[in-house]
Parts: C-alpha cells; sequence; structure tokens
C-alpha cells in the first residue's frame, strides 16, 4: 500500500478501514541468503538496502524483542554530519545525504527537520577547534558557518549570556543538521524491506551462530535453527554478546546512556542545541517537548536505565545554559545500551569467519548514521568489497593502531568517546 494524501483522504472519507498492517509477520523459513541479526536502524536499513540496491530478497532480520524496541526508538534523534576526522567526515556526509532522499525513497514521513545545529564554544581554543571543523566540513561539501556572540544571542536569545563561569564565545551552526523521528525511521525502513520480500522476524533471539570449516552455516535461535550462506552481526550494545557466540572477543564495551522529555510546551527552541562545556545537548520535539541529554552514566552496563547522579549532573548543565529549562516539568527519562568503541569510531567490516560480517561500536552517534551505515553494510555484504565512504572502518584497526579515528581526543577509553 502507498502512502499519500489521496490515500488519506479516501481512509478517512470511509472510516479508515482500509489501512493494511505495515508489514508481514511471517514465521521463520529453514533457510536464507543472509540472515541479519538485529531489528535496530542498522539492520533494518541493511536488510532494506540489500534488497533496494542488490537485488537480493531471500533475507531475514532476526529480532529478539520487537522492531525498533532498542537503542532506535530510544536515541535523542539528532541528525548532522559534523565530523572532523577523514574517514568519518566522508561517511556522516554520504549518510546525510540519504537521509536527505530518505523520505521519498521510503514512501514514508520520518519527520526529518533540518532545523539547525549549534555547537557552541566557550574558550578561544574551543573556538580554534570549532573552525578547524568547520573547514573541514565545508571541504568535505558540508554547511558549516562559524557564528560570534552576538549571533548565537540572535537565533538563541533565550540562553544565559550573563553567566560568567562558561561564557558562550559563539557557536558553529550546521544548518543542514536537525532531527527525524527515531521510531518512524524504524518503521519506514521495516516497511520498506517488508514491501521487497525481506522476512521481518519478532520475538526471535538468536542464542548460537554456527560455523563449520571457518565458514558461517546458519543460526540457532529461540525459534529453532535458519541456515544461511552469510549473517550480518547488527546488534549495537549486544554487539559483544552475539561476537561471543561466534568466538570473537570485540574490542567493544556496553554503557548506559539517558535521555529526558519535558511536559509539552509552546515551540520555544528552534535548532538543536549543544553545549561546548556540560555536554548537553537539547531540542524540541513536534510534540512540544523538550529531549534533552548528556554524558554516559560512566560504567559498563547492559542495563537500558540509567541512575540518578546523571539525572542530577545533565539537569545542571541544561540550568546552567539556560536557566528558564528549570519551569518545565520533566515527563520520563529513560536509557539505551551504547556499544562504545576504543577510538569512538564505528565498525563495518568482515570478520575472519567466512560469511560473517559485522557492524557496531557505533557509540552515541548511531542513529544519524543509520541510513549511512544500511547502505554501506549492504554494499559490504553483497559484494564483499568495503563501500568507499565507509572503507575506514576496519576492524583490525583496534590490534594494529593503524587507522584509529579518535575523533574526540580522548584516547583509547571508551567511556569517554
Ligand atoms: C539515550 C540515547 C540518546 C541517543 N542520542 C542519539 C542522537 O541524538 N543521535 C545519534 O545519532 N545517535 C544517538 N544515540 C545512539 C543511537 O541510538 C544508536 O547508536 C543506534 O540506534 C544503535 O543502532 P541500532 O539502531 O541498530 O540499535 P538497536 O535499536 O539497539 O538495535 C539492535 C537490536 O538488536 C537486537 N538484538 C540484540 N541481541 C539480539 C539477539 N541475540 N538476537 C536477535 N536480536 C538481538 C536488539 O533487541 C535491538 O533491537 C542515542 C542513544 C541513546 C540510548
Amino acid at each position: 500500500m502507498r502512502y499519500s494524501g489521496l490515500q488519506v483522504l479516501a481512509q478517512g472519507l470511509t472510516g479508515n478501514r482500509g489501512w493494511r498492517p505495515a508489514w508481514r509477520d511471517p514465521a521463520p523459513k529453514d533457510e536464507y541468503d543472509i540472515v541479519i541479526i538485529g531489528g535496530g536502524g542498522h539492520g533494518l536499513s541493511t536488510a532494506y538496502y540489500l534488497a533496494r540496491d542488490h537485488g537480493l530478497t531471500n533475507i531475514a532480520v532476526l529480532e529478539k524483542g520487537y522492531l525498533g524496541g532498542g537503542s532506535v526508538g530510544r536515541n535523542t534523534t539528532i541528525v548532522r554530519a559534523n565530523y572532523f576526522l577523514e574517514g568519518n567526515s566522508q561517511f556522516y556526509s554520504h549518510s546525510l545525504k540519504l537521509w536527505e532522499a530518505l523520505e521519498a525513497d521510503l514512501n514514508y514521513n520520518v519527520m526529518h527537520s533540518q532545523r539547525g545545529l549549534i555547537n557552541l564554544f566557550h574558550s578561544d581554543g574551543q573556538r580554534d577547534a570549532f573552525v578547524r571543523r568547520g573547514n573541514m566540513m565545508i571541504n568535505q561539501g558540508d554547511d558549516a558557518i562559524l557564528l560570534d556572540r552576538e549571533g548565537v544571542r540572535k537565533l538563541l536569545p533565550y540562553l544565559d549570556f550573563e553567566q560568567t563561569r562558561f561564557p558562550i564565545y559563539g557557536g558553529l551552526y550546521h544548518p543542514r543538521g536537525g532531527t527525524a523521528r527515531h521510531d518512524a525511521v524504524a518503521w519506514g525502513y521495516a516497511r520498506g524491506a517488508d514491501r521487497r520480500g525481506v522476512d521481518l522476524i519478532q520475538n526471535c533471539e538468536v542464542t548460537g551462530i554456527d560455523i563449520a570449516g571457518g565458514r558461517v552455516t546458519g543460526v540457532q535461535t529461540t525459534r529453532g535453527a535458519i541456515r544461511a550462506k552469510k549473517v550480518g552481526i547488527v546488534v549495537a550494545g549486544r554487539s559483544s554478546q552475539v561476537a561471543a557466540m561466534a568466538g570473537m572477543r570485540l574490542p567493544i564495551e556496553s554503557h548506559v546512556l539517558q535521555a529526558f522529555v519535558t511536559e509539552g510546551l509552546k515551540p520555544v527552541i528552534d535548532h538543536v542545541i549543544s553545549y561546548g562545556m556540560g555536554h548537553f545537548y537539547i531540542s524540541q520535539s513536534d510534540k512540544g517537548g523538550l529531549v534533552f541529554g548528556g554524558d554516559l552514566d560512566f560504567y559498563a552496563s547492559y542495563a537500558a536505565r540509567g541512575n540518578l547522579p546523571m539525572v542530577e549532573h545533565v539537569a545542571e548543565a541544561g540550568m546552567t545554559l539556560m536557566p528558564m529549562i528549570g519551569k518545565a516539568r520533566t515527563l520520563r527519562s529513560w536509557g539505551g545500551i551504547m556499544d562504545m568503541s576504543p577510538d569512538g569510531s564505528p565498525i563495518i567490516d568482515r570478520t575472519h569467519i567466512e560469511g560473517l560480517y559485522l557492524n557496531c561500536g557505533w557509540c552515541y552517534g548511531g542513529f544519524k548514521a543509520v541510513p549511512g551505515s544500511g547502505n554501506c553494510f549492504a554494499h559490504l555484504m553483497a559484494t564483499d568489497r568495503h563501500h568507499p565512504a565507509a572503507e575506514r572502518y576496519r576492524l583490525d584497526r583496534f590490534a594494529t593502531g593503524y587507522g584509529l579515528m579518535d575523533e574526540e581526543g580522548t584516547g583509547s577509553q571508551h567511556n569517554l568517546h
């Protein structure tokens, strides 16, 4: 069923009884050409691009819970292409271009809103770093505008410009940055993959990976064994656990990241704002809630919920930047599991096991990567060659030290990236 204005009108006039489920609910077959483990944003987009770009449709996505129940439906929805290092800047630029064509491509409203992202800086040193970043973004073909203090005041008059501890010196404005509705992205890709014949199998946990003679032959699941010629591990926060089923020890640590939303308010924040001193980021959802977050909880965990000290820390940072936020009532907070890599950059690669592929290490920036990651991972799984935009995301860089992409400059400490 194609969605259109005419369809909405026709359904509205006939009691909305003609809508069909957005995807089927098939039973798993005994065998597929490709099995994707994980029905998050990256798993679903991989399946979609395998079908769309490579004509491969004998594919199953196996999801242990429900589609979109992982971090793809838990993030603060920020989409941007403002990376500095070569390798990252190409990849996120590629991903942003896919975002810009996504709604027409999927025939699905993912509410992609390019409302502009502003990264604030609070010292001369930070300004220099942002000038370099902005130049890198422009060289990559993306957009960046350096704002001085008055330029920021014009766009964000409600910030506290008088605070003396972390005075606002200016900001790096990325007009094509913005937000998208996270669960709609999962649903749009799910529907697109299903329409092309991919089986999306929910409540199907992978419990083992079958390997014979150095080749992957299939997976064991809570719904029986499934044979497959190729298997992709795309399970984000659970990457280390699932890779361990194939005898692999990944350089990934899983950490909790929390987010918060307030009651719905009238429009007040038009942009996405990122606070350079307190690691606080905020935007306003289309429903009116202020959506915000901060740092990781700073300990490794598989619990998809966090603790109070970080709630206090995030609230403190928000109050320092925009005291008006103290008047809003927080409606909910939640957490998700982040697959933190030692250099803060992801992995899209083959493994030493023939036919077994790995996509992980997205840290807390993997939502904006969903289109690019699926597109590049599908290319790798279909052709056994790296997509040029994701060529640098090799697993062996953590063994050899060659090609590390430490975007934050914080060294090899997972929780600082
Ligand atoms: C609070 C928060 C804020 C964030 N903010 C942003 C942001 O603003 N911008 C941004 O770019 N990124 C953000 N992120 C990061 C981003 O959400 C993640 O990097 C990204 O969603 C991870 O990829 P995914 O969507 O595939 O993961 P998930 O949605 O977690 O998908 C993985 C799936 O694998 C399934 N799975 C696991 N084990 C198995 C198994 N054994 N068998 C079958 N299935 C299995 C899980 O159930 C899950 O559904 C944020 C994350 C959080 C938690």
